[in-house]
């Protein structure tokens, strides 16, 4: 490591006016002979952090950071010593004193590929402007990003000719080994000539911590694989080791911003823009522990953190299979690394969303919300143990309980390892004394048709315990409004028996009444169905136990004020649409249930059985969502049926 001369530090700090320093990083006013102004290595609100320009230090009363020019640099801006000096020498207009002839031809030769890099992306900027780089162009403005972003981000475009990069650099004085080096080209296998690494691709510098380029992204331009490319690792670069969005996300913290990592360039560029400045992304790869702990070094030193805030960068992923596939890589990644002050938490968007496309469709209160509701690691750890498990015999809870103590046995801080299993023990202490309602039970062969009109998709859900919970207000009244239609107009058991027959209801009380309709549809000639003979075998006759109840309660203003379709004066026509509305909503909520439940599954085990289980849920819920669409555009009775 290189050293420097007293002598030339003290030069240094003569020649650098300190305020005017610190003053490019926050805003200054000036307070007698110092300037004051609000600390960037704290939270707060009036200025308690001064600098004195003959004393050459600056002081914050509030959280007592105090330190030179040099210090004030490399807390700042993350930097080591040398890259702090090396820095402020050349705002100095200073040359840094090199130890050795090699460390000075290291230096020297990690400038000359900075410049190239440098160059690379100027051409790559100009060329977006060029009538080349017309649709790259307007794929970004499609993709909401502005003329200004777009310069912003210094976003490029790499031209299908081949050569065209070669031949500027080269006429810049830039060599080929060099342009290979930092894997700009690549050598022909078949021909003694170069050839550029990008072509016809969108191009996202990635920049170093000091914000310089060290390497590119590039998506393709329309079809094409890979969709993204990434520059090789190269002497400056190592994709593991860095994350896209660094040099920016570094004053994150400071300034009240949290620490997010999502999975794309079109993530983080969509977050800075709605103001989230600590959005990062790795490069293509699932998070490394060398980017976890980069992530940890931005966070402000404990003594300096509000201990009301939570700092603990948020680990945020897509709603779709890679994303929780990542998600769930990045757990288990973190585990081993975590302390009391070096942890995380996860944030899931919505299937189907990413941050980009969620910001775009529903703005940044909906982002916002995905953010506040990031779990807590210990949370994360509970969902990726337990999804999909049964924990009804006491071998399937000792499985459980095994598996979560090997995902607590990861962490390798004793004290936290301790609490987290503290913490664990007692949920599963609460989670075994969990009895099930009665009504939760599942229809006996377990298998159910979601979708009717011949598409007939059957599956077997695994159904763990913790995704069955009491009935939502809604789930019931739905169960009530479908009892009314079948008792009112029973003919619709010709064509709906089946619905009835496969589901099992929630409330108690519905379910009685559910399986007597079923028995008693099954056992008479279905052209003699009439509801007043039903009505009457329900309340008088055999099958009248415990019904009385059920029966009132479900043919009730209670049940028609939401559902007059239901009402036993309307056309069979209406109650048809009314049935297929109602129960399209009742199987998007039971498959909602078990979508989260394979999504869990999916987690603890990303298995091809389980992917494939997951994509076939979610094909079926888009299929239910369609059809759903296609019957409020026919549907006269809308107003009635949306209000269940
Ligand atoms: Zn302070």
């Amino acid at each position: 490591m290189a050293t420097f001369s007293p002598a030339f530090l003290d030069e240094l700090r003569e020649r650098l006016t300190l305020s005017e320093i610190i003053g490019k990083r926050l805003k200054l006013t000036r307070a007698g002979r110092e300037f004051k102004g609000c600390c960037p290595f704290h939270n707060e609100k009036t200025p308690s952090f001064y600098v004195n320009d003959d004393k050459k230090f600056f002081h914050c009363f509030g959280c007592g950071a105090h330190g030179d020019v040099i210090g004030f640099t490399m807390r700042h801006d993350g930097q080591s010593f040398p890259e702090a000096i090396e820095n402020l020498a050349s705002q100095a207009g200073m040359s840094v004193p090199k130890d050795t002839p090699v460390e000075r031809e290291r230096y020297d030769r990690e400038k000359q590929l900075i410049n190239l890099l440098e160059r690379a992306t100027v051409f790559f900027e100009d060329q977006l402007r060029e009538p080349a780089g017309r649709e790259a162009r307007s794929y970004l403005l499609g993709r909401g990003l502005s003329d200004e972003a777009q310069r912003r981000f210094r976003l490029g475009y790499a031209p299908t000719d081949a050569q065209a990069l070669i031949r500027k650099l080269t006429a810049e004085g830039f060599t080929l080994p060099d342009m290979l080096a930092v894997g700009l080209i690549k050598k022909a296998e078949d021909r003694p000539d170069h050839y550029s690494f990008f072509r016809n691709r969108v191009i996202f510098p990635v920049a170093d911590r000091r914000g310089q380029t060290v390497a590119f992204g590039g998506r393709v331009m329309g079809e094409g694989e890979p969709k993204y490319l990434n520059s090789p690792d190269h002497a400056l670069f190592h994709k593991g080791k860095l994350l896209y969005g660094l040099s920016r996300a570094r004053g994150a913290s400071a300034q009240g911003q949290p620490l997010i990592v999502v999975e794309g360039y079109m993530d983080v560029i969509a977050l800075v823009e709605a103001g989230y400045i600590g959005a990062l992304a790795p490069l293509g790869t699932a998070l490394t522990e060398d980017q976890l702990t980069l992530l940890w070094k931005l966070l402000p030193p404990e003594s300096a953190r509000d201990p009301q805030r939570d700092y603990s960068p948020i680990l945020c992923f897509d709603g779709d299979n890679a994303g929780i596939r990542a998600a769930a890589r990045g757990v288990e990644r973190a585990l081993p690394l975590l302390t009391p002050t070096q942890t995380a938490r996860v944030a899931y968007l919505p299937a189907g969303e990413d941050p980009d496309s969620l910001l775009k469709a529903s703005g940044r209160g909906a982002m916002q919300a995905i953010l506040d509701q990031a779990k807590p690691m210990v949370d994360v750890l509970w969902d990726l143990a337990l999804a999909g498990r049964r924990l009804q015999t006491p071998e399937e809870r000792a499985t459980a309980t095994k598996a979560l103590r090997q995902k607590v046995s990861a962490i390798r801080d004793e004290s936290l390892k301790k609490l987290y299993q503290d913490e664990v023990d007692k949920r599963l202490a609460a989670l075994f004394h969990w009895t099930p309602p009665t009504a939760q039970k599942r229809p006996q062969n377990d298998r159910k048709t979601y979708s009717k009109d011949g598409k007939n998709t059957t599956f077997s859900p695994s159904i763990s315990p913790l995704s069955r919970r009491q009935p939502s207000p809604a789930q019931a009244l739905r169960e009530r409004v479908l009892l009314a239609l079948m008792l009112n107009h029973p003919s619709l058991f010709q064509d709906f028996g089946d619905d009835l027959a496969s589901i099992g209801f929630s409330t108690p009380h519905f379910e009685a009444l559910r399986q007597q309709l079923v028995h008693y549809f099954t056992a008479i000639p279905h052209e003699t169905l009439d509801a007043a003979a039903l009505y009457r075998h329900l309340s008088l006759g055999d099958g009248a136990k415990g019904a009385p109840r059920g029966l009132t309660d479900v043919l009730s203003e209670a049940t028609y004020m939401h559902a007059g379709f239901a009402r036993p004066d309307r056309s069979i026509e209406q109650a048809r649409q009314g049935w297929k509305s109602i129960w399209n909503k009742y199987l998007q909520e039971q498959l909602q249930i078990d979508l989260q439940a394979a999504g869990r599954l999916w987690h603890e085990d990303p298995s091809d059985l389980n992917l494939s289980r997951l994509m076939s849920l979610r094909q079926q819920m888009e299929g239910l969502a369609q059809e759903s669409d296609d019957q409020v555009a026919g549907d006269g009775d809308k107003d009635l049926a949306h209000t269940v």
